[in-house]
């Protein structure tokens, strides 16, 4: 593992010293990574956990010197709302689980960071963004992509045109399954295959890159490369979004091999990361030459980028909140759509 930088972007100016107070709920293992992002963060502290299993509660509590009534479980979890020593609340469940837990979250007046994919249908998503509206809490998803610098200059090459309008992009992005007991594997939990998992990456930076919202899609199946894993989510997919300033997006995402990487093709030159998507070390280049930036610790600076505006009380910019979930989750229904019709579907 690389030595990470520190949190570059961080502003001190306007901060009264105290840190936001998070709870993670569920402890698997990207809820591991958050709670060393959270150890690194200059504007969030890790100061609750939710859990199914008492032992794992117990654990954290000693790694991370909790107190015990900040301490829940997935039945006693309503109760935070008497809790004033936790303001945000932060959901590393099953995809399923998202809208649920968002929901009562916002309820007990909580703030609500909700991971990726932000829900299992874009009418769910709605429904999340409503519920922390009516409550007064802010929601964010926790796309830790906007706050790392290769990505933000794929946004500024693309979006700024620097090497003019982008025509083509091809972002791929997947790894090899194998274990049958993965959650991730079962539809009622994941929603849908590596779509739902890492496929949203590429329909976000295909998002990101060009400043635009698709208006169109079509979408094909890959084969089954194995009967007994993929009996539920689809192992491979493969989607073209067309978007109105002339560019296609072809994207892959699959469950059945590795693969990093993002590709685009503009009027005067192209630029590249791969890996560029996963948590680093990354690497780029254009057409000018290698791209060099600092490999930060993706989890403090997207705490800290949350944290200080929660902090400042200030909304959350759109493109962290639950609307750019949302704009995703309804790319991603479209992509589903077009897959098992064989039409194009349009989106505006
Ligand atoms: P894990 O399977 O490692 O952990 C999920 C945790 O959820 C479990 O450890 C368990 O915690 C709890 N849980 C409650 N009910 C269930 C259930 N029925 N089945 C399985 N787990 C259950 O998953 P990940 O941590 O990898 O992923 C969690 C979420 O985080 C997903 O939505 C995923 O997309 C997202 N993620 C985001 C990443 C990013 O880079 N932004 C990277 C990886 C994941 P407990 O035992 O404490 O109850």
């Amino acid at each position: 593992m690389p030595k990470l930088m520190p949190v570059a972007h961080v502003d001190k100016t306007k901060y009264t010293g105290k840190k936001l107070n998070v709870a993670l709920v569920g402890l698997g293992r990207y809820a591991a990574i958050l709670a060393d992002g959270l150890q690194a963060s200059a504007y969030c502290k890790l100061a609750g956990v939710v859990t199914g299993h008492p032992e794992k509660g117990e654990a954290w509590k000693k790694q991370y010197n909790l107190a015990d009534k900040n301490i829940y479980n997935y039945s006693n979890f309503d109760s935070i709302d008497h809790n004033p020593d936790i303001d945000v609340v932060y959901i590393v469940l099953p995809n399923s689980m998202h809208k649920e837990y968002t929901i009562r979250a916002a309820k007990g007046g909580k703030h609500v960071i909700c991971e990726k994919p932000m829900a299992l249908n874009a009418a769910d998503c709605e429904e999340m963004i409503t519920a922390c509206k009516n409550a007064g809490v802010q929601l964010a998803i926790g796309y830790r992509l906007h706050y790392e610098p290769y990505n933000l200059e794929l946004k500024r090459l693309g979006q700024e045109k620097v090497f003019g309008q982008v025509r083509l992009i091809e972002a791929s992005l997947g790894y090899r399954t194998t274990d049958p007991g993965e959650w991730r594997l079962k539809k009622a939990l994941a929603g849908g295959g590596p779509l739902m998992n890492v496929g949203i990456y590429c329909v976000q930076s295909s998002r990101y890159v060009s400043g635009e919202e698709p208006t169109s899609v079509t979408a094909q199946f890959g084969p089954v490369t194995d009967n007994k894993l993929f009996n539920e989510v689809e192992a491979s997919i493969i989607w073209q979004l067309d978007f109105p300033g002339g560019l296609v997006s072809n994207c892959t995402s699959t469950y059945a091999c590795g693969v990093d990487r993002f590709f685009a093709s503009a009027d005067y030159g192209q630029f590249e990361l791969s890996p560029g998507i996963s948590y680093g070390p990354f690497k780029g280049k254009t057409s000018n030459g290698e791209l060099k930036f600092p490999d930060i610790n993706q989890q403090a600076a997207q705490m800290d980028g949350i944290g200080k505006l929660i902090l400042e009380n200030k909304p959350l910019p759109s493109h962290i909140a639950g609307e750019e979930g949302l704009k995703d989750m309804k790319v991603i229904d479209a992509i589903y759509k077009a897959a098992a019709t064989g039409e194009r579907i349009m989106l505006a």
